[in-house]
C-alpha cells in the first residue's frame, strides 16, 4: 500500500509544483476534507507556510489570501465596516473554534450548499486568483458552475470593491449552529429616492446558487412606491425549486424563501427611508 504524504511547501512555486502529483490535493482548514474518506487522497499540500494569510485594502479593493480564515475576514471587515457582508454572513457560519480553522480559499474551492461566504462573493463580483493548471483570474460565479477548474490547481487569493450601500443577509436554519438550508444575500445602492444597484443572490436551491434577476431588474430604477413587491414575488414562484432540507419538505422550504425574499426587500426600503 502506497504511503499517505504530508507535503510541506515553502514557497508558492514549490506548491504548483507538487499540484502536478496524482491524488495530492491543497488542505487549507481541513473542516472539508475530514468530512470525506481520507483514502481519496495520496497526499495533502499543507498551505500554511505560503504567506497566503493576508487581508487587504487598496484603493477601495478588498483582497483576501486563501488562508485568511472566517474570523480573519470578520475581524479585518469589521473594522473597516459595521455593515459590510461578510461580517454578517459570516459571523453566523459554524461555531467560534470552526471559523478561526475554516479557510477562504478551502471554502471557494469546496462550496458546499450551507455556504456562508458564496452568496456574499457572487453578490460582491468577487473574482478569484488560481495558480497550477487553471491558471488565471476568475469570476468567482465561472468558478462555481465549473468545478473542473479547481483540478490540479491552487486558489490564491480573491478579490472585490468594497461595497458601501445597504446589505442583508439571511441565514435558514433551525438552530444557529446547524448546516443553513438556504441563505439570501442582498446588496443594494439608492440614489436620489430610487434602487441604482441591486444585487441579490440565493444559495441553497436545487441550482445550488441563484441571482436573482426577477428582483434586481424589479427594483432598478425605481423608487419603493413603484414596486410591485407581491407580482416580484410572484415572477420568482416559477423560477425557485429546493430539494427537502433541514428545516422541512421542499415546498416549506420555498415558501420560507420567498416569505424571507419579501423581507429583504421591505428591509431595503425601509433602508432607503432612513436615508432621506
Ligand atoms: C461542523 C461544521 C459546520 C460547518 N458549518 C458551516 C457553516 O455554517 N457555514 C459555512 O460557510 N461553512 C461551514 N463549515 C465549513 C464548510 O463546510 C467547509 O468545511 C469549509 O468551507 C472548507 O474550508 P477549509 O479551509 O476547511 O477547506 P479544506 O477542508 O482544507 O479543503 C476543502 C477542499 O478545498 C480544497 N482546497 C483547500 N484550499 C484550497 C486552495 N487554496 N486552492 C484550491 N483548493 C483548495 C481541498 O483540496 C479540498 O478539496 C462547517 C464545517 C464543519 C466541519
Amino acid at each position: 500500500m502506497e504511503e499517505f504524504r504530508w507535503y510541506y511547501p515553502n514557497s508558492i512555486e514549490e506548491a504548483v509544483g507538487l499540484l502536478e502529483l496524482q491524488g495530492v490535493v491543497p488542505h487549507g482548514g481541513g473542516t472539508g476534507i475530514i468530512r470525506g474518506k481520507l483514502d481519496r487522497y495520496k497526499g495533502l499540500i499543507s498551505l500554511e507556510g505560503l504567506g497566503l494569510d493576508y487581508i487587504k485594502e487598496v484603493d477601495g479593493v478588498v483582497e483576501i489570501g486563501a488562508t485568511a480564515t472566517y474570523h480573519d475576514v470578520i475581524e479585518f471587515c469589521g473594522a473597516v465596516c459595521g455593515e459590510c457582508i461578510l461580517v454578517k454572513s459570516l459571523s453566523r457560519a459554524a461555531s467560534t473554534p470552526l471559523r478561526n480553522r475554516i479557510t477562504i480559499g478551502g471554502s471557494v474551492a469546496y462550496f458546499p450548499i450551507w455556504s456562508d461566504l458564496m452568496g456574499p462573493l457572487i453578490a460582491l463580483d468577487a473574482t478569484v486568483s488560481i495558480l497550477g493548471k487553471n491558471e488565471g483570474e476568475y469570476p468567482v460565479q465561472e468558478l462555481a458552475r465549473n468545478r473542473s477548474l479547481k483540478s490540479h490547481s491552487l486558489i490564491k487569493s480573491l478579490k472585490f470593491k468594497r461595497f458601501n450601500g445597504f446589505t442583508y443577509y439571511y441565514r435558514a436554519a433551525r438552530t444557529h449552529f446547524d448546516y443553513g438550508s438556504f441563505n439570501i444575500t442582498m446588496l443594494a445602492s439608492f440614489d436620489d429616492g430610487v434602487f441604482s444597484d441591486v444585487r441579490f443572490v440565493l444559495v441553497g436551491s436545487k441550482a445550488k446558487f441563484q441571482r436573482l434577476a426577477e428582483i434586481e431588474n424589479g427594483l432598478i430604477g425605481r423608487a419603493p412606491s413603484d414596486v410591485d413587491v407581491p407580482g416580484l414575488i410572484g415572477e420568482l414562484y416559477n423560477s425557485i425549486e429546493f430539494h427537502n432540507t433541514r428545516i422541512g419538505s421542499a415546498e416549506y422550504t420555498k415558501s420560507v424563501a420567498l416569505v424571507e425574499i419579501e423581507r429583504a426587500i421591505y428591509a431595503s426600503f425601509k433602508a432607503m427611508e432612513g436615508e432621506k
